[in-house]
């Protein structure tokens, strides 16, 4: 394993074990729940939209490590971001998980580039972009309540 993956595999873990943004938000504006039914990924993502920002975000629900890293570096990152900058993120982010290998890594991704490892492992693809999808749901102007990744 060399440096990067295992700074990647380190990002991960410590996304797993201590979720940032974790909980309800009680003046959450979208509320949207996601489930990975391959996996058995669930997860709830409160979104507060104001002024065209994603002023506040939180996230519960049980699953896989991959998954619930992936949705704790995501409500870290977009906490703060204009709408359109967090859409511009997700559209990334797919790019890196479900793009052709060849493609590198957005340079903007930063710590988020360690969900790219799952591109090796199809099955895994989803626990990964289950939060994103979400994400996407939830400030998209036909907000959807409820996403699955299957
Ligand atoms: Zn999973």
């Amino acid at each position: 394993m060399d440096e990067l993956q295992e700074l990647y595999r380190q990002v991960i873990l410590d996304h797993n074990r201590n979720p940032r943004n974790f909980g309800e938000l009680a003046d959450a504006t979208r509320v949207v729940a996601g489930v990975n039914p391959l996996c058995g990924d669930k997860m709830t993502l409160y979104v507060k939209v104001g002024d065209g920002k994603i002023e506040d975000i939180r996230f519960q629900g049980t699953g896989c490590a991959i998954s619930v890293a992936s949705s704790s570096l995501m409500t870290e990152r977009v906490k703060g971001l204009p709408v359109d900058a967090a859409l511009q993120l997700f559209e990334k982010v797919h790019d890196l998980l479900t793009g052709p290998r060849e493609h590198e890594p957005a340079a903007d991704l930063d710590k988020l580039a360690a969900l790219g490892g799952v591109r090796e492992y199809p099955s895994r693809v989803k626990c990964a972009s289950l939060g994103w999808h979400a994400l996407k749901s939830a400030v998209a102007d036909d907000a959807a309540t409820n996403v699955t990744t299957e």
